[in-house]
């Protein structure tokens, strides 16, 4: 007790804080009035405690003390990057005297690549990166993002 008393209280519950601190639900029997104050019952105070203000009683088993432990928060999940609305072409290379160039197309976004056409069709983005000399980026995720279905490039 805060004035240095010790009273011997019933356990009912332990509980964990959002801070990982244990707290203990006590019940502790005092004396009440009734409706007239000549007449003194017993009544249970019962009170959350900071489980440092608890001591085990000698002798007592206290395994079927229902016990609330906090989970872990959950973690977050990884964020996904939102889908992309406009492409960049990069040429990395043209072939001399012809009008044939080697492009990666990349998100508008990612950081490499500057520079280039931008495209804000997500259809003539895929058909730039499955051209001949065409290719995604890692980096932003084109290459995965963008790659057109096996089966349906079977016609080239
Ligand atoms: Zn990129």
């Amino acid at each position: 007790m805060p004035d240095g008393q010790t009273l011997t209280a019933r356990l009912y519950e332990r509980g964990q804080a959002k801070d990982g601190r244990w707290l203990f639900d006590v019940g502790l029997v005092v004396w009440r009035n009734g409706p007239k104050r000549e007449h003194a019952e017993p009544a249970e105070y019962r009170v959350w405690i900071p489980a440092e203000q608890a001591r085990r009683v000698n002798g007592a088993d206290y395994s079927q003390v229902k016990t609330t432990r906090r989970q872990p928060p959950a973690p977050k999940p990884w964020p996904r990057p939102r889908p992309a609305d406009r492409w960049k072409v990069e040429v990395v290379r043209r072939q001399p005297a012809t009008d044939f160039q080697w492009v990666t197309v990349h998100r508008a976004d990612c950081s490499l690549g500057a520079g280039g056409e931008e495209i804000d069709d997500e259809q003539k983005a895929r058909e730039r990166m499955a051209a001949e000399g065409g290719r995604g980026c890692a980096a932003c995720g084109t290459d995965m993002s963008l790659r057109t279905a096996p089966d349906a490039d079977s016609g080239r």
